[in-house]
């Protein structure tokens, strides 16, 4: 048997060692220990057959299973161990008490258990005047720790406050901390007590830092539970009290109610199921969370769409004409085409996919009104969409519901308007759709008027197909080029070109003034309408080839004559052309021929434009310079390229038009259109330019009832152009009496309502000589000009 205690010279205590993994043993202080080791428990029971005494030191590195001194940390604690208990597991268990600080100088022995020589540390007892202030911060700091914390006992401030001895207070502070064990044996080897109590003091101040903040959020987290549990609680004892009562709670009425609503709504099957799904789905999401308003919204959508309600078409051809009758004056072969429509659609009956009836022409033409009469006349529900402007594939098709507040498409939002699965659906501005990295909108459309397609139109918020074959589709455009030529294949091309005065005339007194009467509250004995007055606002007021601003000019009339009965009780009983202007102000068009008198270098061309046709004048004058050219009034460049042509025509006929040699050399020549703020295209306006050229180099003035269409070629050839009714129109609108137009187009004159071909002389030309016979007044100007003369057309 090894000797115990070996007496070494300086009298040094020599003690077995029990090296001790993840704690650290503080003096005074009981501390229960664990160990299996089998020095350890060697050491232990050595101990208890003598004086009970060890010394606990910690390893450094946790790992080490038989520690050498290098394994262990110097400073350890001596203290003397109470009952022992062997576990079954051959684990001894034990409590120690800590006597004093002690740093291992030295081991002495290995087997069968650790034996070291060692230094005692013991601590300077209580607390001098000057330290006071420390060990009061150390307290407070402590108790704050202890009621924060859940892990310290509500007595160790009590126990802690009866300590005099400050390393004791930091040590007893310490055992209470969670600390990593490398903090814990700093404290340890911190021998000098006041050092130690600042160094807990610091560690203490942190330590109530960290546990302040975990309370707070802990207690932000306990209120929500707290709010939500409440709920929670009052839902259930709501439902309880419900059921003892024999009601049905709200929650499960509600899903019963959409339950009812998605089985009557109709839906085919896909859909039903779907709808089944998102009932049931509702009854499983959190009352409280955002998803429930997205459900029920969805839900909405699906059960209030028309699936299968559908109204009985009215396929009797003789109403069908009376109701258009009714409601539109004229149009005769428009009526012809939808009542021959009707017809083949009564005998073809529903399998007969219809053909989309496409209306083109310019605004206030009746394009819209056509389509409402129609569904009258068929006993279909009316509805219309605008696509002007739409250049997003999202607003036809709609948005996933991914997206926040995502709604369907303009189709099926309509549809849910239109109520029934066979509404007259007007597809109305057709020509404005856009195009642009949103997507193009034209290839949904195409799917909605596709017969193979649109029984199964997709959109993307409803994600189950909805049948559109049953709608009748018509589409309405002011012009055909902008349509895209997929779509433009699927319709059937009506052309309603405009009116011509006398039209007007009778669509005003029949239809647009009794309405607009109607409207404003007004009897017809009240008030009527002079037929002169009328040609007025047409003539003066208006310059259209519809009848939108006539009716709106109308209604302004109504309007005004409304108030003054209401103000006055004598409002006038007739509206007359003399009248006119007290109530609409000045006039806004000149009438009659474009130039008020025969002007040198002021031709009058016309113009095919989306609202029509109109008139447009061009003006010439030279200028001194150096021979340059310059064109305004935003011309596209075709036309630049025109004028270009008329000019080199009409340098080319210098010598027969008697104009110096040189002469171009030495002038600047300026070629206006204006309305300069409206941009113009195309070749028409070419022997309207060289005619205004022509006059303004000869000084002939240039007749101003002749208006003039046409391209010319380099030789002087006139080229037919395109549009030449609607030109018509506009010409006889505007008070023209002779029109000139290439030979070419003779044949479109056809197509011009009688009435004008009497009222205007169209004289057909093929070459630029003819133009220039028509339309060039015959006496010369006194003087012809000079080459090189600056002068204007005014003068
Ligand atoms: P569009 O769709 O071609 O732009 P609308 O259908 O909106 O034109 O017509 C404008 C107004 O003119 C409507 O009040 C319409 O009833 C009226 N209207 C147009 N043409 C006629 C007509 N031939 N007979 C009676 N009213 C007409």
């Amino acid at each position: 048997m090894p000797r115990r205690r070996k007496r070494v010279p300086e009298d040094l205590p020599i003690l077995p060692v029990v090296p001790v993994r993840d704690t650290v043993v503080f003096p005074h202080l009981l501390t229960p220990l664990a160990v299996r080791r089998s020095r350890s428990v060697k050491a232990v029971e050595e101990a208890m057959t003598h004086n009970h005494t060890v010394v606990i030191v910690a390893q450094r590195n946790p790992g080490v299973d038989e520690p050498q001194i290098q394994d262990l940390f110097q400073m350890g604690t001596e203290a003397v161990i109470g009952r022992v208990f062997r576990m079954p597991d051959g684990t001894v268990s034990f409590l120690v008490q800590g006597q004093r600080r002690v740093r291992l100088l030295d081991l002495t022995q290995q087997d069968p258990y650790l034996v070291a020589t060692v230094l005692p540390l013991p601590d300077s007892t209580d607390a001098q005047e000057e330290n006071v202030p420390l060990v009061r911060a150390v307290l407070a700091l402590f108790e704050k720790c202890v009621k924060l914390s859940p892990n310290i006992p509500e007595d160790a401030y009590v126990a802690a406050s009866n300590v005099n001895d400050p390393g004791w207070l930091a040590d007893l502070v310490t055992s209470h901390l969670a600390l990593a064990l490398d903090q814990r044996q700093e404290i340890l080897d911190t021998v000098d007590p006041m050092e130690r109590l600042q160094l807990i003091c610091t560690i203490l101040a942190k330590e109530v830092d960290v546990l302040e903040l975990q309370s707070k959020i802990h207690s932000q987290v306990q209120q929500e539970v707290d709010k939500s549990q409440r709920e929670y609680f009052l839902r259930e004892q709501l439902k309880a009290i419900q059921k003892e009562l024999g009601e049905i709670d709200p929650q499960t009425r509600e899903m019963n109610d959409l339950r009812h609503k998605v089985e009557s709504s109709g839906m085919p099957e896909a859909a039903m199921k779907k709808a089944i799904e998102e009932v049931e789905r509702l009854a499983v999401i959190p009352a409280a969370s955002p998803e429930v308003s997205v459900v029920r919204t969805y839900l909405d959508w699906l059960t209030t769409l028309p699936w299968s309600a559908q109204t009985e078409d009215i396929l009797d051809i003789k109403r069908a004409s009376r109701v258009l009758d009714e409601n539109h004056f004229g149009l005769q072969k428009v009526k012809e085409r939808i009542l021959e429509y009707l017809a083949v659609r009564k005998l073809a009956a529903a399998e007969m996919r219809s053909p989309i009836l496409c209306f083109v022409g310019p605004p206030g033409v009746g394009k819209t009104s056509l389509g409402r009469s129609i569904a009258q006349a068929m006993g279909r529900k009316f509805v219309r969409v605008s696509l002007g402007g739409v250049r997003d594939e999202a607003e036809i098709r709609g948005h996933r519901r991914t997206y926040i507040g995502a709604l369907p498409g303009r189709i099926i939002q309509t549809m849910r308007t239109a109520g029934s699965i066979n509404p007259l659906f007007v597809l109305d501005e057709i020509d404005k759709l856009g195009i642009d990295f949103r997507g193009d909108p034209s290839s949904a459309l195409l799917e909605v008027l596709d017969p193979e397609q649109n029984y199964a139109f997709s959109d993307h918020y409803l994600d189950v197909p909805y049948d559109l074959s049953k709608v009748m589709f018509v589409v309405t455009a002011n012009i055909l080029d902008p349509v895209p030529p997929a779509l433009r294949d699927r319709m059937e091309v009506i052309e309603l070109p405009g009116y011509i005065e006398e039209e007007k005339l009778r669509i005003a007194e029949l239809f647009l003034v009794p309405k607009q009467l109607r409207e404003h509250g007004l009897r017809a004995e009240q008030l009527a309408f002079a037929r002169s007055a009328l040609r007025r606002v047409i003539r003066e007021y208006t310059r259209e080839a519809g009848v939108r601003n006539l009716e709106r000019e109308i209604g302004a009339i109504c309007r005004k004559v409304a108030r003054l009965v209401v103000e006055k009780d004598k409002a006038p009983r007739e509206v007359s052309a003399q009248s006119l202007s007290r109530y609409l102000g000045p006039p806004k068009h000149h009438w009659g021929a474009a130039e008020e008198r025969d002007e040198i270098g002021v031709a009058t061309g016309v113009a095919w434009t989306e609202t029509g046709g109109d008139l447009i004048s061009v003006e010439v004058t030279f200028m001194e310079g150096k021979g340059n050219l310059s064109l305004t009034g935003q011309l596209g460049d075709v036309m630049k390229e025109s004028a270009q042509a008329a000019l080199s025509y009409t340098r080319s006929r210098a010598d027969q038009l008697g104009v110096a040699g040189g002469f171009f050399d030495r002038t600047d020549i300026h070629i206006h259109v204006p309305a300069g703020a409206i941009p113009k295209d195309g070749p028409s306006a070419g022997i309207t330019m060289a005619t205004a050229l022509i006059s303004t180099l000869t000084r002939r003035p240039i007749r101003r009832e002749v208006a003039m269409t046409g391209e010319i070629t380099l030789r002087g050839r006139v080229l037919p152009i395109g549009g030449l009714k609607e030109k018509a129109l506009a010409a006889h609108r505007a008070g023209i009496t002779v029109f000139i137009l290439p030979k070419k187009n003779e044949k479109d004159l056809a197509e011009v309502p009688r009435d004008v071909r009497r009222a205007l002389r169209f004289v057909p030309v093929e070459m630029m000589d003819d133009v220039v016979e028509v339309a060039l007044a015959e006496a010369p100007a006194p003087e012809p000009i000079k080459a090189g003369m600056g002068s204007s057309v005014w003068n």
